[in-house]
Order: structure tokens, then C-alpha cells, then sequence
């Protein structure tokens, strides 16, 4: 036969042509965010469902958030775009003005589904920003847990210095850590910290969730939002095993929740349509336990606040794991490049069905930044993390104390737990890596986000009681 002239668009042209002859294989999208999930609380034991994923799908195995609070980071989930380039560090009451012009004008994913035709819901109760490229939105299912929340906590946080329980913890018999734990949770209701919630519980999400695929007529794409896991861990004492008053096991317990609400969304998304689905799981941002004297909280550029579970599924992907490094910016990016064959080369996250395909490398190191509580940067290679603190104070607000140092250099292959600084030991590799920091920073760097580290992080009056307290 003789050959024909194909246009270099033509591969991708033909297959745009194949799925619309094949619309009943567009598949579904659900995207899951966990809050606050470890990687190691994902086990066979605590969460079968998303463990099964992990082994038929692809598993990230090194995957780390840009940011470790909530907002920010699905900001860079939903645009692809680090903090640093949209200029959003902000969370909660914190958000100002401006982020939310910024917010306003960054293309989400979800805007993106919608314009090929999907009809794009989310399960999740923040409001404001995050409605945004939704057809439907579900706001707070259930309103009667704020006023239940506020009735316990009287809407104000109280606050214990974090070093005292991390040296009682340190001495204490193994049988007394429990107790300490729980006293500590008790004391400093964690929970107000978030404005006073109780959220929403995860059968209720999952409920409004399958509602949203079950009554969508074109293919679905689905955000639900899981704050179970988040602190203070509200979870049915039968999912707790251990001490259904500590901290840790409640979280534990909520995990398992969490999973065995999702096997249920997957099971009834199954019977509802004849689509395939594509699923992404993936937390947020890790848990501190007291690793670095940081407790039911994630702030910390530490591995257990940015190291993250994160799956994606389909029945085209293969069963791969990857063990590259991946950021919540490359999600944007791979789902477009896989079913729209638009990899966004327009946003910082990159598409990975290269590296998903065919073990292309994506990036030697990870940058991480916070700046909630306090304002740090990091870069984690595979061998070393740097810390450094943006701006004159290293005092965290929430703790009232320094985690960790001013700067921080951690050697990750003889010091996994990032307990020894290694700053004045090792100033050369310490410079090196403050030099890839501060060049990714200079070309990232948005005017916006210069507004952001002005900022007065340590306030005034905060000021003075550090300096009561003898810390400064
Ligand atoms: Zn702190």
C-alpha cells in the first residue's frame, strides 16, 4: 500500500479520534486527597484498598509535597505550579487579598476537565477559592460538628511548650508514653488550631461522592477531600486499635476509616458505570508524631511532614513502582498528558508517563517550603536535606521554640530520622546545596512572593513572651 502523508500532529490527532469513536472508555477521574497521610500507615493491614491500588497501579514511592500546609498545596496540586512561581504560601486565616486574585486567575485541573466535557464535583468543606471549576460543590455535609467543636474548645487555643513533653517523652518508660501523649493532645486541642471544626466523617464523603458519579451523565471527575486523619483524628472508637484516647492510634484507626470508606466508593463507582476509572491518591502532607518536637501538627520540612503516599491507577498504566522523585505540581501535567495529550508544558510540574512508561529520571532533588507557623525552604537530595530559614526569625509560632536550628544539613543515608544537624560539620556540602536553593529561588521567585516573606512572621507581643520565657 502506498504511503500516506501524515501531518506531525496525525498520532495525536488518531488517537483523539479512537476515544471519541470510544466514548464509553473515557474514563471517570477521582482524585482522593487523604489529609495528613504517612506513607507508613499505608500497610496491608491498615489500608488494604489503597494498598491494592498501590500494587496494580503505579506507586510513587518518593513522592514530596512542595508545601506542607493544606491550601497552598492543592493550589499546586489543582495548577501545577510551585508556591514560589504563583506566589501562594498562604493557609487559612492567613490567606490575604492578593492570593486569592492569584488563585482566581491560575487554570486549575479541575477547569480543564471541564472544558472537555466532564462534569467536575468536589466533596470537601473549604469553601472560598476551592469551589472554583466545579459544576458542584459540596461544602460542609454535616453543619452540626462546628457547633459542637466550638462548644468543647470555647474557639481558643491553648498552647504548651512542645520541648517539655518531647524531654518527658525522651525519659519516659515505653508503658508511660501513651499517657503523656494524650495528656498533651488533651492540654493543647490541636483541633482549634484548624478554626474550630470537627470535619466531615468519611462515610458521609464518601456517600455525597458516590451521589456525584452515580448522577453524572457525562464522564465524572471527582475531588473528595478525607479530614478524618487530620488532627484531632475524630474516628469510631471500632477503627481504633490500642488506646482509643491516643492521639496516634486514633489516627491510625482513622486510616483505616478512610480505606475501608474508599473500597466501598470504588465498589459502588464499579456498579454504576461501565467506565474504567482513573483514581489518584495521595496525601497531602505527612504527620508529626514528635519527631523534631512537633506534635499532631505538620509543619517542618522534615521527611514525616513532606513524604507522601502517592498512586495512580488506571487500567492502561501499568503495575510499576517508581522510586524517582515526584511532586503534587507533576499530577496537573500527567493526567492531562494522559488523557488529553497535553503535558501543560506551560506549568513547573512535569509529566510522568515517561518516567512511568519507560524510567525516565525527573528531577535529582525536591524543594519544599512552609510558611505557616514559620518560614523555612528546604532541598532534599537523595542523600542530604538543607533547611534554611527565610527571613530573621527561626522561632516557630506554634511551638515558640527553634526546630531543629537556624540551618539544618541532614545526612538521609546515616540519619534517616534527620536527628543530627550536621551544619557545622559539613559548611561545604551545606554551601553547595544553599547554593541550588537559592538559584532555584532567584529564578521562581514571584514579586508576590516577596510580599509574602515580608511578612511579620513573629509578632510583637509574641516577641516579648519569648523573651519572658527566655527563649530569645
Ligand atoms: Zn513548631
Amino acid at each position: 500500500m502506498q504511503d500516506i502523508h501524515k501531518p506531525t500532529d496525525y498520532e495525536s490527532v488518531s488517537r483523539q479520534f479512537v476515544r471519541y469513536m470510544d466514548q464509553t472508555q473515557t474514563p471517570n477521574v477521582v482524585v482522593v486527597v487523604v489529609d495528613a497521610l504517612r506513607p507508613d500507615v499505608v500497610t496491608a493491614e491498615t489500608a488494604p484498598w489503597m494498598t491494592n491500588l498501590a500494587v496494580s497501579g503505579v506507586e510513587f514511592e518518593r513522592a514530596f509535597s512542595p508545601i506542607n500546609a493544606t491550601e497552598p498545596l492543592l493550589a499546586s496540586l489543582y495548577s501545577g505550579t510551585y508556591p514560589a512561581t504563583s506566589g501562594v504560601y498562604n493557609h487559612g486565616t492567613n490567606l490575604t487579598e492578593r492570593d486569592i486574585e492569584v488563585l482566581d486567575d491560575l487554570p486549575f485541573l479541575q477547569e480543564r476537565f471541564r472544558a472537555q466535557g466532564y462534569e467536575t464535583s468536589a466533596i470537601d468543606w473549604l469553601g472560598n477559592w476551592h469551589e472554583s471549576g466545579y459544576d458542584q460543590y459540596s461544602g460542609k455535609l454535616d453543619e452540626s460538628t462546628d457547633q459542637r467543636d466550638r462548644d468543647r474548645s470555647g474557639g481558643r487555643r491553648r498552647s504548651v511548650p512542645s520541648a517539655l513533653l518531647e524531654w518527658s517523652l525522651d525519659r519516659a518508660p515505653p508503658s508511660l508514653v501513651s499517657v503523656f501523649r494524650r495528656a498533651y493532645f488533651q492540654v493543647s486541642e490541636p483541633s482549634v488550631q484548624a478554626g474550630g471544626w470537627l470535619p466531615d466523617s468519611a462515610d458521609d464523603v464518601v456517600d455525597a461522592a458516590i451521589d456525584a458519579v452515580e448522577t453524572g451523565t457525562s464522564p465524572t471527575y471527582t475531588f473528595v477531600h478525607f479530614w478524618d486523619t487530620h488532627a484531632p483524628y475524630e474516628v469510631p472508637d471500632e477503627y481504633v486499635q490500642g488506646d482509643p484516647d491516643d492521639p496516634y492510634d486514633r489516627y491510625v484507626g482513622a486510616v483505616r476509616f478512610v480505606d475501608e470508606q474508599l473500597r466501598r466508593l470504588d465498589e459502588r463507582v464499579d456498579e454504576a458505570t461501565d467506565r474504567p476509572t482513573l483514581y489518584v491518591v495521595l496525601g497531602d502532607h505527612g504527620e508529626s508524631f514528635g519527631e523534631h518536637g512537633i506534635y499532631f501538627d505538620h509543619h517542618g520540612l522534615y521527611d514525616a511532614t513532606i513524604h507522601v503516599p502517592m498512586i495512580l491507577s488506571h487500567p492502561d498504566l501499568p503495575a510499576r513502582t517508581v522510586d524517582e522523585f515526584v511532586q503534587h505540581v507533576d499530577i496537573a501535567p500527567t493526567l492531562c498528558d494522559f488523557l488529553f495529550d497535553d503535558p501543560l508544558p506551560d506549568v513547573d510540574g512535569h509529566s510522568l508517563l515517561g518516567t512511568i512508561r519507560d524510567g525516565d529520571p525527573t528531577r535529582d532533588a525536591v524543594i519544599v517550603e512552609e510558611a505557616h507557623t514559620q518560614r523555612k525552604a528546604a532541598i532534599r537530595t537523595d542523600r542530604y536535606k538543607y533547611i534554611e530559614t527565610v527571613g530573621d526569625s527561626a522561632v516557630c509560632e506554634g511551638c515558640h521554640v527553634v526546630h531543629g536550628g537556624e540551618r539544618e544539613l541532614y545526612d538521609l543515608r546515616s540519619d534517616p530520622e534527620e536527628r543530627e544537624n550536621m551544619i557545622e560539620r559539613s559548611p561545604e556540602t551545606a554551601e553547595r546545596l544553599a547554593d541550588r536553593l537559592d538559584d532555584w529561588r532567584s529564578t521562581h521567585r514571584t514579586e508576590h512572593e516577596a510580599s509574602a516573606d515580608d511578612r511579620e512572621i513573629v509578632d510583637a507581643e509574641l516577641e516579648q513572651r519569648l523573651r519572658d520565657l527566655g527563649y530569645r
